[in-house]
């Protein structure tokens, strides 16, 4: 479980590895943005992260993300929540009410339903297309050769932002064995417009974040090595 006397040492721990990364490439630390992945982790750990400057959440799941908005109370003012999780099309009303970054958009009809949503409660939701750069069934993401088709969808709807590209690498033994897959998001953007059309790529956990922002990830999506390990599912 979490253990919260070291938390803000973590966080701090943490955002020293993504500037050191980022000087590494000759890049701006500010360039980087560090998402604290909360899932399966209690509210305490939460407050814990915003009362250390954390702003940035992320939560995979609908119903524990509006259970600690919740809990947080007027706190949750000072957060920023994304939603990174497989988000389903009967939950998206639900979650834009409070996440209004969706990091795994990985089909028309999902972000379809995200604009029509937002459209009627009078939001923009901000979303990044997930690739599956790693071709694994297991996985969700678009494959790479439908991510045009994907993002000339997402650019015809009223109430969305893009925000760029997402990636999960397969499981690899090392952080330097995922640089590839990180690389291939990073083509993909080039391929796909640049920077001006995708500006965010979301990429990197805690076993390999500083390898991601060496490759140019300006989210990094960072869980267990800030809160420690999370209860099971
Ligand atoms: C859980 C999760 C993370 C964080 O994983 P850690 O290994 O704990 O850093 C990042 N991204 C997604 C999509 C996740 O589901």
């Amino acid at each position: 479980m979490s253990d919260l006397a070291g938390l803000a040492a973590r966080l701090d721990a943490v955002r020293a590895r993504i500037a050191a990364a980022a000087a590494r490439a000759g890049r701006s630390p500010s360039d980087v943005t560090l998402l604290a992945v909360s899932k399966g982790q209690p509210v305490e750990a939460l407050r814990a992260a915003l009362d250390a400057g954390q702003l940035d959440f992320g939560e995979n799941y609908a119903q524990e993300l509006e259970a600690k908005h919740a809990a947080l109370g007027p706190a949750a003012d000072g957060a920023r929540f994304h939603f990174i999780g497989r988000l389903q099309r009967n939950k998206v009303a639900k979650v834009i009410a409070i996440a209004r970054v969706v990091h795994a958009v990985d089909r028309a009809e999902l972000a379809q339903e995200i604009s029509r949503r937002a459209a009627a409660a009078g939001l923009v939701v901000r979303v990044f297309a997930e690739v599956n750069v790693g071709g694994e069934a297991s996985k969700g993401g678009c494959a790479p050769a439908e991510l045009g088709a994907l993002l000339d969808a997402m650019r015809a709807l009223p109430a969305l932002e893009i925000g760029g590209l997402m990636t999960i690498p397969p499981e690899v033994d090392t952080p330097e064995a995922a640089r590839p897959y990180f690389a291939a998001l990073r083509a993909l953007r080039d391929a796909h417009g640049g920077p001006s059309a995708l500006p965010g790529l979301s990429m990197g956990m805690s076993h390999d974040f500083e390898i991601a922002v060496e490759e140019g990830a300006t989210i990094v999506r960072v869980g267990t090595a800030i809160f420690g390990a999370r209860a099971p599912r």
